[in-house]
């Protein structure tokens, strides 16, 4: 399907790392809010509350204006506090760590499985302390992380599992739909994931009543249950019963996510089309190695295809592959630079690189390649040729 034309990024000779994927429908659906005059948080955000949280099954969907503010309100709603601590991956976006400073609380680092890069959760166990709050997994990519051994782990021990699924829509573990296996799950509908509002993001939960302070702590705190107890007149009453943040989503982002949603099954096949394009070009190649495709009942939502190089079969390091797949029109990127080789990190915690010895080698041979369901076959082609072009110059 053509999409909307793109800004200076989208040149004939030059394929985008990623790009939102928009057609008429979803001009049509904002151009729709626009005449209607109500764009902020209205009847379409709470539309799209309710099909969301249909679509993966969830009791409760809450939208807030991004996957960092979904985080946030679900630390909030287990009253995360000073000096408790969170176990999470080092290998993620600045975002997931930041929600648990937000608190003052100390994200415990744990390293990554090599083979899925999700935290592993036998290190999970042994980081485990009477502080301990919650565990914080990311599935890296749209991967599932070990999301049985994660949760009765956190069962034996109560505490909570707020789920980072920024990149996981839709996606499954073990046949479960991601959204409904853990206390929290928050997603990302930011302009590169694979459901895409501009930003925005949405916090699934089972309990209402958690539900429900998210809700409240999204919109100032502010409680509009007591004018339905006491006053007889007017909605114009209000309490604010806690300092609440402004995490709101505005009705323009909700009515593109209405259309994403309704789209969001083609649009994680073609992406899983990709993919499988990719793996069997790349699969035979010693100097490469493919990413893992999950366990039998997995879905995967290839939010990002991380391919990894052989660096001892290769002449050259990462840095130089990257540029070498640019130089050939491909845009390419990197994902993660571990949050323990960040200053902020590594000096409050006096982390060193081999302190996550698996997530700093994993680093250092990663090259994420396009994956988004606005590209043609022709583009995914120039893709695996520009790849195996570069691998066939650079092999030992
Ligand atoms: C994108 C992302 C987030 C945050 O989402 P925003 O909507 O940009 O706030 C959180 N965690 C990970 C792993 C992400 O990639």
């Amino acid at each position: 399907m053509p999409g909307v034309t793109a800004g200076p990024a989208a040149r004939a000779d030059y394929l985008p790392f990623a790009l939102p994927d928009y057609g008429p429908e979803e001009l049509a659906a904002v151009r729709e809010v626009l005449e209607s005059g109500w764009v902020s948080t209205g009847e379409r955000t709470h539309r799209f509350e309710s099909e969301f949280a249909r679509f993966v099954g969830a009791r409760n969907a809450v939208a807030v204006n991004s996957g960092t503010a979904a985080l946030h309100l679900a630390l909030e709603a287990i009253g995360l506090d000073d000096d408790d601590e969170v176990i999470t991956t080092p290998y993620t976006f600045a975002a997931t760590a930041e929600v648990i400073r937000y608190f003052r609380a100390r994200p415990v680092f744990v390293d990554v499985d090599p083979m899925t890069l999700n935290l592993d959760p036998r290190l999970a166990a042994a980081a485990m302390t009477g502080r301990t709050r919650a565990i914080l997994p990311v599935h890296i990519a749209g991967l599932p992380c070990a999301m049985d051994a994660i949760l009765e782990l956190a069962a034996r021990a109560g505490i909570a599992v707020v789920e980072d699924a920024a990149h996981a829509f839709p996606a499954k573990y073990a046949g479960r739909t991601i959204g409904t296996l853990s206390d929290f799950t928050c997603f990302s509908f930011y302009a590169t994931k694979p459901l895409a509002t501009g930003e925005g993001g949405m916090i699934c939960t089972e309990d209402d009543q958690r539900a429900a302070r998210c809700r409240l702590m999204a919109l100032h705190g502010i409680s509009r249950d007591a004018w339905r107890r006491y006053t007889t007149d007017g909605n114009w009453y209000y309490e604010v019963i806690a300092p609440g943040f402004k995490y709101n989503l505005t009705d323009i982002a909700a009515a593109l996510g209405l259309v994403q949603l309704r789209r969001a099954t083609a649009m994680a096949a073609r992406r899983a089309a990709i993919a499988a394009v990719y793996h069997a070009a790349f699969d035979g190649l010693d100097c490469l190695q493919v990413p893992s495709m999950g366990q039998e009942g997995d879905q995967h939502a290839w939010h990002l295809y991380m391919l990894r190089l052989r660096l001892d079969r290769l002449t050259v390091e990462r840095a130089e592959f990257v540029s070498r797949l640019r130089d050939r029109g491909v845009g390419v990127s990197v994902h993660f630079i571990p949050l323990h080789l960040h200053p902020y990190y590594r000096d409050r915690y006096g982390h060193q690189p081999c302190d996550f010895p698996v997530a700093h080698a994993e680093y250092l041979r990663e090259v994420s390649l396009p994956i988004y369901s606005r590209m043609s076959d022709t583009d995914v082609d120039r893709v695996t040729d520009a790849v195996l072009a570069v691998a066939r110059e650079c092999r030992r």
